[in-house]
Formats: C-alpha cells, sequence, structure tokens
C-alpha cells in the first residue's frame, strides 16, 4: 500500500534497523523503544490488522511465528519476552500494517492493560 510507513519499511524507501528478514517477513528495531529490547515483526504483504487474518493470508502470521524463537535467540532474549499485537481503536494500533512488537531484554511490568 503506497501510504503505509511499513510497506516502505519493506520496499526501503524507509529505512529501518533490520534483524531478520527472508521472503515473507521482516523484524526490525522500534523508533521508540518500550523496553531494553524492541523489535517488531511484521509480514511483508499488507495486512491491515488482526482482523483482515483469514485462510489466504494466515501462511504469514504462522511463518512469523515460526521464526519467534530464532529472531529471539539472536537478540539475546534467552529468559523470555513478550509478543504484542494492538488491532484497532480500542486497541490503540497506530500503524495500519499488522505486526507484533517482541519486547524484552528486562523482567516485564505484569499488568496487560
Ligand atoms: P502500534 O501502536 O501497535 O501500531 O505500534 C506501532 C509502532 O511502530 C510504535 O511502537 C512505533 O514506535 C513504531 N514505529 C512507527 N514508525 C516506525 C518506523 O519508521 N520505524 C520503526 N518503528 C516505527
Amino acid at each position: 500500500m503506497s501510504d503505509c510507513i511499513f510497506c516502505k519499511i519493506v520496499d526501503g524507501s524507509i529505512p529501518s534497523k533490520k534483524v531478520y528478514e527472508d521472503e515473507k517477513i521482516l523484524a526490525f528495531y522500534d523508533l521508540e523503544p518500550q523496553a531494553p529490547v524492541h523489535v517488531l515483526v511484521i509480514p511483508k504483504e499488507h495486512i491491515c490488522c488482526a482482523d483482515a487474518v483469514n485462510e489466504e493470508n494466515v501462511g504469514n502470521i504462522a511463518h512469523i511465528f515460526t521464526k519467534i524463537p530464532e529472531i529471539t535467540k539472536s537478540l539475546g532474549l534467552t529468559n523470555g519476552y513478550r509478543i504484542v499485537n494492538n488491532c484497532g481503536e480500542d486497541g490503540c494500533q497506530s500503524v495500519k500494517h499488522m505486526h507484533f512488537h517482541i519486547l524484552g531484554g528486562k523482567k516485564l511490568n505484569g499488568t496487560m492493560a
């Protein structure tokens, strides 16, 4: 999508600090880290949010989860981490290209909302 920041990160027109990339997904550091390690993992295909996952595009999301162990190990997150996905207005999703936050590098706050 032409006006999507994360599609621009995928096509290289906006720079990012990449930590993992393959044909389906990209992982890069968040610009405004909320934890000592804060990485975003996205499908390269534009999927706006969790509400838009379907039988046709779910392979991209499944692929993200098969790669998260490798990505987190490469980031040194050997003692656990948190995966967050915000969806829509009430979920406070600010970038409308589905992404998973991986947060770690310290014992995180126990509250979820
Ligand atoms: P959301 O609030 O769940 O949609 O998260 C969007 C995240 O994208 C926020 O944590 C932002 O800091 C991050 N972000 C926005 N623009 C960029 C960028 O250009 N590079 C890396 N992270 C970004």
